[in-house]
């Protein structure tokens, strides 16, 4: 009966309320609108997805509101179809319908004209989030490397390098991906910069959750108090971009009040004398008036790290966009190692072992790729081009001229500062290819745009922390998309370096199982899930050899330490101590100013990937969040429009006042400032305010999350669309991009 009632709900909500239960499939998959991989039951009728529920496995199963939409976003009237060739002008869509060999044929031979002309190094390659999938980012990040060109980009020049590579590597030689807070024997959990509920692998809140019920406390360090915050038992709101302040801070309370292991420290670690002098002078007082939270509220804070509690801390990419990003991030490590909170039941728990010392990446210096000589560490240790030198290599020839790209998943012109710039640069390019699911604002200047396919739509692969799970098809491409890793490999082959990369879906998953054959075995036999095995369990590795792959006691470092003073940023110029830096520092007169964070994670998108999706939208207007004590001496009240000002310029929201977010600081969303977009969301582009030059030094990230504006409230009714209805312009435009073949 209840069977009954679910199934008769379930067609209601398809608006086909007679539809017999028999013609739905019920499909076990793994979600295909993100890379968190969670597992859902997908409904197909007659090869079509329908609706989308969570599965009931406890550990894996979910559903986020950007899952539940997948047929609206999969069948979406803007999806590409069918492979696009420019008709018309550049910075209009006027596109042509083209076979795929012919699209192929054209990028092909525009990329080896631009390499018998200027040489392989012209060409570059940005892949954005769209491209995470498992089997795709495994093989496929490098794909002009083998054509000859070092300028492979992609979105590690904005996220997750900073934070997952640069920091713990030239702290403890560990990259992130092997560190896990171990909330499961923890006191308390502490999530700093972090917000797991809206951006994050969906098993990690459930860990939360349980770890709370069994009795951790959970204390969340963030401008926002969003997510799990609202829950939580100590919300510390701290200035954006202040966190290395009170990280310090922290260091100092724990070193003053003798709450570190003297052994620990003298025998593992490199530098604590000169921490320990920097750090003496971020009192809380100090810091309190850095970061704007009150002294009393750090010294709380900091009790969870006394050597009577656990403290298991979690932090992200809400660090990595300040100008001291990397080293606010070292600051957060040290402090997990100096209080005792390292490779401990119940502290940052290193999961994945031993570990060779880490590679430093070389390069050609007659072609050095590009961002390497302005943030040589960013290369040395990720190993990639960084995408703040595209713009000058295309504009200016500096340090030679770029005049292909090829954008794969991603969009610069939304996800980085200055997007004026970043149309003058693909106006300047010789020829763009895009490879995409919908329209990026980025195809005004393509010259042939390619349609890919969700991962609904493909078979692969993937890896969770201890699992791994086949990636089965639920429905057949729409259109004529296809999987962009076999684009990626079509295009290969076409310049003669198909052998560098898989040719199939079936040649991706036994490339990625090469060494585990048997695994693949009876995941194919099997239900297409298999347990990974774990290392095994165990605590202070370093003192045992464990931790580095040639046995020796200590750290993956270059001293063997743990490195408060790093060996490697010394050597490449930068602070050996985790030294900070104020946003604040070169306004002259900041007063009346409040601080900007932007672009906060929703679950409405990932990353740049459905930033413009209208059935994605979760406001109907960009929103400036701002405190009500903010709010009342500007007089803005809930609802009224406002001017969020910086140097650069100014854009247009609609205020919230919230307590949700700390006194002093405002919030503004991203993605706004396509021409899909309707109403304000169509000029609230944020990162038009954003300095472009304002970058920290070691990861080159643009400091998004912590800028210094004004904001005041718009008096006029003015229209701030220009009369322009974007339905219509872009209806316009799309009618031209079917009707010539
Ligand atoms: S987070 Fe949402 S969109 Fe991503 S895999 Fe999970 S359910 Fe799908």
């Amino acid at each position: 009966m209840i069977a009954e009632k679910c199934h008769h709900d379930f067609r209601r909500s398809l608006g086909r309320p007679n539809l017999k239960s028999e013609y739905v499939k019920e499909i076990s998959a793994i979600c295909g609108m993100c890379p968190h991989g969670c597992w859902v039951r997908a409904h197909v009728i007659e090869g079509e997805l329908v609706a989308v529920s969570a599965d009931p496995d406890p550990r894996f199963g979910n559903l986020c509101e950007r899952g539940r939409l997948a047929p609206k976003i999969v069948y979406s009237p803007d999806r590409i179809r069918i492979p696009l060739v420019r008709s018309g002008p550049k910075g209009k869509i006027h596109f042509r319908e083209a076979t795929w060999d012919e699209a192929l044929d054209r990028i092909a031979e525009q990329f080896m004209d631009i390499r018998n002309r200027y040489g392989a190094h012209a060409l570059a390659s940005y892949m954005g989030a769209g491209t995470l999938e498992d089997g795709l980012s495994a093989f496929f990040k490098k794909v002009l490397e083998p054509f000859g060109s070092p300028n492979d980009i992609d979105c590690g020049s904005v996220c997750y390098v900073s934070s997952r590579i640069l920091a713990p590597l030239t702290t403890l030689g560990i990259e992130g991906d092997a560190l896990t807070p171990d909330f499961e024997n923890t006191g308390s959990i502490i999530l700093w910069g972090t917000n797991p509920l809206k951006d994050g692998i969906p098993d990690k809140v459930k860990r939360i959750r349980e770890a709370r019920r069994k009795g951790a406390s959970l204390i969340c360090v963030d401008p926002r108090r969003n997510g799990l915050a609202h829950n939580a038992d100590l919300w510390v709101p701290l200035l954006p971009g202040t966190d290395g302040a009170l990280a310090l801070a922290l260091i100092n309370i724990v070193i003053q009040r003798k709450w570190f292991d003297r052994r620990f420290v003298d025998r593992w670690t490199l530098g604590f004398d000169e921490l320990a002098s920097y750090a003496a002078t971020f009192t809380p007082e100090k810091a309190g008036e850095i970061c704007g939270v009150d002294p009393a509220l750090i010294l709380r804070l900091a009790s969870a790290l006394s050597p009577d509690s656990r403290a298991a801390m979690d932090f992200y990419s809400g660090l990595e966009y300040a100008p001291s990003g990397v080293q606010n991030t070292r600051a957060l490590f040290s402090l997990a190692a100096l209080s005792g909170n390292l490779d401990v039941e119940g502290g940052l728990y290193i999961h994945a072992y031993p570990h060779a010392l880490f590679r430093e990446y070389e390069y050609n210096p007659a072609i050095p790729p590009l961002g390497a000589l302005e943030f040589p560490l960013f290369y040395a240790l990720a190993g990639r081009a960084h995408i703040s030198g595209l713009p000058d290599a295309v504009l200016h020839d500096d340090p030679y001229p770029v005049r292909g790209l090829l954008l794969v998943g991603g969009s610069p012109y939304l996800s980085y500062p200055d997007p004026e710039r970043w149309k003058q640069v693909y106006d300047q390019l010789n020829f763009m290819a895009v490879i995409d699911r919908f329209i990026p604002e980025e195809a005004a200047w393509a010259d042939i745009i390619l349609p890919a396919t969700t991962y609904y739509e493909i078979e692969s692969y993937h890896l969770y922390r201890d699992h791994v799970r086949m990636r089965s098809k639920v429905i057949e491409p729409v259109g004529e998309a296809r999987n962009d890793s076999m684009v990626l490999s079509a295009i290969a082959r076409r310049l003669g370096c198909g052998s560098s990369f898989p040719g199939s879906e079936e040649e991706i998953v036994d490339h990625a199982f090469a060494d585990r054959r048997q695994l693949l075995r009876i995941m194919k036999a099997g239900p297409g899930v298999a347990r990974l095995p774990l290392a095994e369990r165990r605590t202070r590795k370093y003192e045992s050899g464990h931790l580095r792959s040639d046995g020796k006691p200590g750290f993956p470092t270059p001293s063997g330490k743990f490195e408060f003073a790093s060996v490697l940023l010394e050597r490449y110029g930068y602070d050996a101590l985790p030294v900070y830096t104020d946003p604040r520092a070169s306004t002259v007169n900041h007063d009346s100013m409040l601080m900007l964070t932007t672009g906060a994670r929703t679950r409405g998108r990932f990353n740049s990937q459905y930033l413009d999706r209208q059935e994605l939208a979760l406001n109907r207007e960009p929103v400036l969040e701002i405190n009500p004590i903010d709010a009342e001496i500007r007089g803005i009240k809930n609802g009224d429009r406002v001017s969020l000002r910086t140097d650069l310029g100014e854009i247009v929201l609609e205020a919230r006042v919230t307590t949700g977010i700390c006194h002093g600081t405002v919030h503004a969303p991203f993605g706004g400032g396509s021409r899909r977009h309707h109403g304000l969301w169509r000029k609230a582009h944020v990162n038009s305010v954003i300095p472009s030059h304002m970058r920290d030094p070691i990861s080159g990230y643009p400091v998004v999350k912590a800028v210094v504006c004004n904001v005041s409230k718009v008096d006029t009714d003015a229209d701030l669309c220009d009369g322009v209805s974007p339905c219509v312009e872009y209806a316009e435009d799309s009618v031209n991009s079917t009707t010539e073949r």
